[in-house]
């Protein structure tokens, strides 16, 4: 056998088509990033999300604090961002420098403009069920299931990995559409025994091809949203060998990586709908 693949570039162009379209139609959407010192791999996410929000039309800025910016210096800017009436969605990107408390500043954001859903008011509806903005990764990895008619329903679902930006919310999005689903993370005890039960597997780790394809249900659904550098090149978490053994399956690069930028977009488009009054807030 050898797997379907679930390649999320045409997906994603299409995401950013529709969400383009909205920003003519509404005239601005405003996303600003807010990036803390100068981690490499978070200046190519930088990039990369900043670079597809030009496109998109939106009104993208780009802020750049140097690494000793005070935790307090960051909350003032985070509460003039808040006060902005020209931004729609705000995102700092994660991992902050190690002298600034992350949830603090992520509780400062306004939940309405908390475009990674990472406020604990957002995560809190996801948990009641009752999504507002939900992380771009998660919400991505739904999407491609949803369009090669996967059926969630009744299926299991593994989810290896239990960060508060992917693993988390992806077993909330799954459960809520009815998976019966499990979570595994670092401290869990024979992962195989999991992994070989899911009829949907969801690698979410950033350990290099993690998942070998023995420990893949023949048949099964594979996405892999680890991105790893090493000396070879970008790999996922999962052995692409899986594909021999899996239904459909997710390549990397290509697969998960282009949902997110796609989706946070997206998620923005929301976000100004809450803030034109288009959409109720709800939290
Ligand atoms: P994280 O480090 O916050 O979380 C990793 C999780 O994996 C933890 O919950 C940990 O318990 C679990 N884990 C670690 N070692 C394990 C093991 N041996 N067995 C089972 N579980 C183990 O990472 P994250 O932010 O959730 O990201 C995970 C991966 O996804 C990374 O490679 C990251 O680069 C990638 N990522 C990709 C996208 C995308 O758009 N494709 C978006 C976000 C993150």
């Amino acid at each position: 056998m050898s797997a379907t693949l679930i390649k999320g570039k045409p997906i994603a162009e299409r995401i950013r088509a529709e969400v383009a379209e909205e920003v003519k139609a509404t005239g601005h959407i405003g996303l600003v990033t807010v990036l803390v010192g100068d981690d490499p791999a978070s200046e190519v996410y930088i990039r990369l999300k900043h670079k597809a929000a030009l496109e998109a039309g939106f009104d993208a800025r780009d802020v750049r604090l140097p690494a000793e910016t005070s935790e307090d210096d960051l909350l003032a800017q985070v509460a003039v961002l808040n006060a902005d009436q020209e931004i729609d969605a705000i995102l700092v990107q994660l991992p902050l420098p190690g002298h600034i408390d992350e949830a603090r500043i992520l509780r400062a954001i306004a939940p309405a403009k908390d475009v990674d859903g990472l406020h604990p008011v957002n995560a809190g509806q996801l948990f009641l069920g009752k999504p507002t903005l939900v992380g771009a990764t998660p919400v991505g990895v739904m999407a491609m299931l949803r369009e090669h008619a996967i059926e969630i329903d009744g299926a299991r679902a593994v989810v290896i990995g239990r960060s508060n930006i992917v693993g988390k919310p992806m077993a909330h999005l799954l459960m809520q559409a009815n998976a019966t689903v499990t979570i595994c993370h670092s401290h869990t005890r024979d992962l195989p025994r999991h992994t070989l039960e899911a009829d949907i597997l969801v690698a979410a780790v950033g350990v290099p091809m993690m998942v070998s394809p023995d420990m893949v249900k023949t048949g099964g659904v594979v996405i892999d949203v680890g991105i790893n550098r090493t000396e070879a090149g970008l790999v996922g978490d999962v052995d692409p060998g899986a594909a021999e053994v899996a239904a459909f399956m997710t390549p990397v690069p290509g697969g998960v990586g282009p949902m997110t930028i796609a989706c946070l977009l997206q998620n923005a488009v929301r976000c100004a709908r809450y803030r034109r009054g288009e959409l109720a807030y709800p939290g």
